[in-house]
């Protein structure tokens, strides 16, 4: 086991958009491999046909690479232990269920639907709290442990419908260590004699997935805690088929939790609170409802991905910003905690903001034009850019750029009112004609120049300059507060200023 090289696989099924717990589970299994030299595997676990939604795989791999995280081998790049949907690996399941019945692990079960409700509501009546088909119940059912030989045998040939059922041991201990939770011990009397095999040809997920795991040569089982409970049945499943040696290592992370620490987050939280659950935009083929993505929201998939890494993990460092390669020098499957991590969603706008900042402004620009554009207006990209370095400091998303910028690029056309009440007065409408004519004969149109010329004529009128510094912002901005004052008056050039000032007094008269 020791010397086998990592793999893992990050295995959805294909039932709707990814959740972001979803994509925190699959970038811990790429950091994991990443980190160990091991291979990163996809697999689509669409045996359950009834629940498969058009559009989620192709949701699922769009997903991941805008994440940044490579996939080795998948459906779409194929590879060595392919195919990787387990639609198309379909016939490699039922060998394993005969198996099973063979060695006296499992049996058929010929139980209708009808038989399984009335077997259920008799055991409720009985006071049973969680009735099931188990070593207990499994006595009064028809299966191939309570009918002969040759009735099975007959109902099989007549074309019968079956399932095939895992046999639980009555009165066994099922332990296995888990790297995030130690060991983990399961009574088999809490287990159900699980369907492995449907009515239908398909596996289920269970037999599908240990199979699979198997086959694809997994070495380590890193998935979300929903899936703790099935695991003691995977683990019989590794030991009656014979590969116990080569179980893979399981970790089972912490759920992420709503704001309030009150349970798993949901899509609900996200549109009560206003913050997306999902990487990408997801428009439901069914009800045509639409949710918002991460990634349309205005979040860069490098933010994305370190506030994730964050919900679960920690470094042991008071580090918070990693970059990918970052985070896969840092972790480790030790580092993830056993609790459920609360999402804050102030925390992923913060994150958003310190990777904006980081940000070049020529690269900013580039997105930002693709807004102005749209809007017809055609700026350069030296004077873009440099509107961006000013900018940037305030916003959390390049989609502010406009609400924050806009008077870069064409007058304000209102006023922030407060600021106008509080403050037009009399010394306002002397202060800024005069204002108006002395910028007029700046020769150097600099920053340090302007804000010397403001002081001097303030002087001059015997005004406070503090008194009308934001006045002055709100005729060129029409807002209140913005980047650093003088340096935005001299990038919006020496006529423009002049030109607001005079249209400002005009407008405010
Ligand atoms: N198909 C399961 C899911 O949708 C996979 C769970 C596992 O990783 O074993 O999450």
């Amino acid at each position: 086991m020791e010397n086998r090289k990592v793999r893992v696989r990050f295995a959805p099924s294909p039932t709707g958009p990814l959740h972001m717990g979803g994509v925190r589970t699959a970038l811990y299994n790429y950091l994991f491999a990443k980190k160990t030299g091991g291979d990163f595997i996809l697999r689509i676990e669409d045996t359950d046909q009834t629940r498969y939604v058009p559009g989620a795989e192709e949701y699922i791999m769009e997903a991941l690479e805008w994440c940044g995280m490579k996939i080795n081998e998948g459906p779409k790049s194929g590879g060595e232990y392919g195919p990787y949907r387990q639609s198309e690996r379909k016939a490699s399941y039922l060998e394993f269920a005969e198996k099973l019945i063979e060695s006296g692990h499992a049996y058929y079960a010929f139980d209708t639907p009808e038989e399984l409700t009335e077997m259920r509501e008799r055991l409720t009546k009985a006071k049973v709290a969680a009735p099931q088909y188990n070593a207990v119940t499994r006595e009064t059912m028809k299966n191939s442990l309570t009918l002969s030989e040759d009735e099975v045998k007959r109902r099989i040939d007549e074309g019968e419908p079956y399932v095939i059922r895992i046999k639980i041991p009555r009165k066994e201990e099922v332990r296995f260590h888990d790297v995030v939770r130690g060991w983990v011990v399961v009574h088999s009397s809490q287990m159900d004699d699980k369907v492995l095999f449907k009515s239908d040809g398909m596996p289920t997920y269970h037999l599908a997935n240990v199979v699979d795991d198997y086959k694809m040569k997994i070495t380590h089982v890193i998935r979300g805690e929903e899936w703790l409970p099935s695991a003691p049945l995977h683990v019989l499943l590794y030991r009656y088929l014979g590969w116990e040696e080569v179980m893979p290592a399981f970790a089972h992370l912490p759920l992420i939790l709503k704001p309030d620490g009150n349970g798993k987050l949901s899509k609900r939280d996200g549109d009560r609170l206003g913050f997306p659950v999902f990487p990408l935009n997801w428009k439901d083929p069914d009800s045509g409802e639409e949710s918002q993505g991460y990634r349309e929201r205005g979040y860069f998939p490098e933010s994305f991905v370190n506030m994730l890494a964050m919900l679960g993990w920690n470094p042991g460092t008071s580090q918070e910003i990693f970059s990918m390669d970052e985070l896969i020098e840092a972790f480790s499957l030790e580092r993830v905690g056993k609790s459920g991590s609360k999402f804050d969603p102030e925390k992923a706008k913060w994150y958003n903001q310190q990777y904006l900042r980081t940000y070049d402004d020529a690269a900013l620009a580039e997105i930002f034009q693709v807004t102005l554009k749209e809007k017809g207006i055609n700026a350069s990209d030296a004077y873009v850019t440099k509107v961006c370095s000013l900018i940037k400091e305030k916003t959390q998303f390049t989609a502010e750029f406009w609400g924050f910028g806009n008077y870069f690029f064409q007058q304000p056309e209102s006023y922030d009112e407060k600021v106008i009440e509080k403050r037009w007065n009399e010394t306002a409408i002397r202060f800024f004609p005069a204002l108006a004519d002395a910028f007029e004969d700046i020769e150097d149109w600099r920053a340090d120049e302007i804000e010397s010329v403001f002081k001097l004529i303030a002087e001059k009128l015997e005004i406070n300059p503090g008194h009308v510094m934001q006045l002055f912002r709100v005729l060129l901005s029409g807002q209140g507060g913005g980047p650093v004052l003088f340096e935005m008056t001299e990038l919006l050039g020496k006529q423009e200023v002049v030109a607001r000032l005079r249209n400002g007094v005009e407008r405010l008269k």
